[in-house]
């Protein structure tokens, strides 16, 4: 039996890496997403959210996160503050093929809470909230068996991380000088 890495209680999500229950789980994903977007969202507004597969898991999700605090209306159409349902493994998807095919890659437009989510834990995060949701193959999924941590890493040379990446580079000028 697997136990939460946590508590100790049988783990019902086994991540390969690590294994959680379910409270436990929820709990990493909602740090996780909370992390990424911070200082992304006013509350006084209402923002779109794009309306696909993955639209009704993600607005459970946001709820759970923001505590009810962050509005948000379906739309059909992607516009810059839109909040799309992009998974981590739609966006390095996309890249790898783009570059397979020698074409320009496009970090796509709208806000992107849920990509430093993978396909496998956005699927748990369904069961749990009780909804159907179908892991759907990658194109990374062999090279992250063999090598863990591999689709994190392809999203993070995406420079979706602009600022974290100016900053580093700031402060790698200024070890320089000393
Ligand atoms: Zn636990």
């Amino acid at each position: 039996m697997k136990t939460c890495l946590k508590c100790g209680k049988q783990a019902n999500v086994d991540l390969g890496y690590t294994s959680y229950c379910d409270i436990h789980f929820l709990q990493v994903i909602i740090k996780r997403v909370r992390k990424h977007m911070i200082g992304t969202f006013d509350f006084k507004k209402t923002y779109s959210i794009i309306q696909d597969q993955n639209t009704q898991v993600a607005e459970k999700l946001l709820e759970k996160i923001y505590r009810g605090k962050l509005k948000t209306k379906r739309v059909k159409t992607n516009q810059n503050n839109t909040i799309t349902t992009h998974l981590l493994e739609d966006v390095t998807d996309e890249f790898v093929s783009s570059f397979l095919e020698d074409k320009e890659y496009k970090i796509p437009k709208g806000i992107h809470p849920f990509i430093v989510l993978l396909r496998k834990e956005f699927y748990e995060v369904a069961r749990i909230f009780n909804t159907q949701w179908e892991v759907l193959p990658s194109l990374l999924d062999d090279l992250e068996k063999a090598h863990p941590g591999t689709k994190f890493a392809t999203l993070k040379s995406l420079n979706f991380f602009e600022e974290n990446s100016s900053n580093s580079e700031k402060s790698l000028k200024t070890n320089n000088k000393k």
